[in-house]
């Protein structure tokens, strides 16, 4: 980068129209969407796997489930055969994991616990609270139905079929998955590296004392943990000064990553200078202001090849921003669909006011009160006050069209996943 790169490039300001919050999104989302795989990808034990994006197919070794299968401890039965007060002989009993190979004779029933195999010849199985033992024999209170209390083979899954597919996220339930036909290594995708540089002359690392006027470098913190929860591989870069150069090398630096996400440096202020340092850099941008508060600053913009997201520095304008615009990035880029915002609705339990224009995400707590979630927005010094947000579970969602709500109206609520 040449001194002369720099002073083309400083001084034009872009202006772009304010956007809402959905529409940001939606920007973010059209250009990143483009991107189809090959993502890069790697083989990971089902142990680990939590989290990431599947990149293969997942199948079924084999029927699911691979036997007739009961689902209660009781009796197996021709079904024709147990009528009210009905009578059989108990010849047998049959544990979940016994080899079943000898047929149900006619006339007599085998005890059967869940999971088990059903025997040829018997058809359904009478939950055990329903008979009554009397030595070898069972007496049964109601009749039966063919089919009750089976899974037939088969009835889950066939064999070949595909459960689990490129793109789909790996929770818990989705490893199990894997696990149950045997898929004890996942080809998944590679998580994104998000490259995160705080900017700011006041700003020192969290280890260093600060001086009198310098804050310590809590953004750095907060984005990690937060790409960490988005899915992505957080690279810390440390701070920049607002400083021309010192930001151009540091960005340099940044866009070797698959995402940039910087703090800081994107006001009016005459040491703001994120967007103009990109700029000279070649970036196009698809916002540079977005109607919220906190976080109207907020930048995206494709800066040679890599998406890049210029946060407001005021903590919880971070947090917030973040929350709102760099999750849908990283699902795209590893190779999943954008998830859609964590919202809810709940009941607004104390009346609010907030000036119209822009939407308003308020630190709240959202409860299970009498049966409905209820949400309170919590009192707080505005977007510095980390420890406000700290108490809180979610973010109230003010509309930019509403000033005034009134205690008992429905709102919006964006949940924070980390905390609940
Ligand atoms: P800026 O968006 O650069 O104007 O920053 C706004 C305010 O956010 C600053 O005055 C700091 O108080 C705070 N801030 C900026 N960067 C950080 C950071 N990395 N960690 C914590 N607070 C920060
Ligand atoms: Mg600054």
């Amino acid at each position: 980068m040449t001194g002369d790169l720099w002073r083309r490039g400083i001084g034009c300001q872009t202006l772009l129209e304010m956007l809402t919050f959905e529409e940001a999104r939606g920007k973010i989302i059209e250009q990143l969407g483009k991107r189809k795989g090959p993502f890069a990808t790697a083989v990971v034990s089902v142990w680990e796997a939590l989290g990431l994006v599947l990149a293969e197919e997942v199948k079924t070794d084999r029927e699911y489930p691979p036997f007739d299968r009961s689902t209660r401890d009781g009796y197996a039965v021709r079904a024709k055969e147990v009528a009210p007060d009905a009578k059989l002989k108990c010849v047998g009993e049959i544990k979940a994991g016994d080899t079943v190979t000898e047929p149900l004779a006619a006339g007599t029933c085998v005890q059967i616990m869940t999971g088990a195999a059903i025997p040829r010849g018997a058809d359904a199985v009478v939950m055990i609270e329903h008979t009554q033992r009397e030595g070898e024999v069972v007496r049964f209170e109601r009749a039966a139905q063919p089919g009750q209390n089976i899974v037939p083979r088969g009835s889950e899954a066939a064999a070949g079929q595909t459960l689990l597919r490129p793109g789909m996220r790996l929770g818990y339930a989705e490893l199990a998955l894997a696990a149950q036909v045997g898929a004890a290594e996942l080809q998944c995708a590679r998580k994104p590296r998000v490259a995160i540089l705080s900017t700011g002359d006041e700003v020192v690392p969290v280890e260093v004392a600060p001086g009198a006027f310098q804050i310590r470098n809590s953004n750095s913190v907060s984005l990690a943990a937060q790409v960490r929860i988005a899915g992505g591989e957080p690279v810390a870069l440390g701070n920049a000064a607002d400083r021309v150069e010192e930001l151009g090398e540091k960005i340099e630096r940044g866009l070797k990553e698959d995402v940039l996400v910087l703090s800081g440096g994107v006001s009016m202020g005459k040491y703001d200078l994120v967007e103009k340092v990109l700029k000279a850099m070649g970036a196009e941008f698809y916002f540079d202001a977005v109607a919220i508060r906190p976080g109207k600053p907020a930048v995206f913009g494709m800066c040679q090849g890599k998406p890049v997201f210029g946060l407001p520095g005021n903590p919880v304008s971070t947090m917030v921003t973040f929350e709102l615009f760099v999750p849908p990035a990283i699902d795209l880029l590893n190779g999943a669909e954008a998830r859609p915002l964590p919202l809810v609705e709940a009941r607004l339990g104390e009346a609010l006011s907030e000036k119209l224009g822009l939407a308003h995400f308020l630190p709240a707590r959202v409860e299970w009160r009498g049966g409905a979630p209820e949400v309170k927005a919590l009192k707080w010094q505005g977007s510095g006050d980390i420890a406000a947000l700290a108490k809180a579970n979610c973010f109230l969602v003010v509309p930019a069209d509403r000033d005034k709500i009134a205690a008992g109206e429905r709102v919006s609520v964006l949940l924070r996943k980390d905390v609940v």
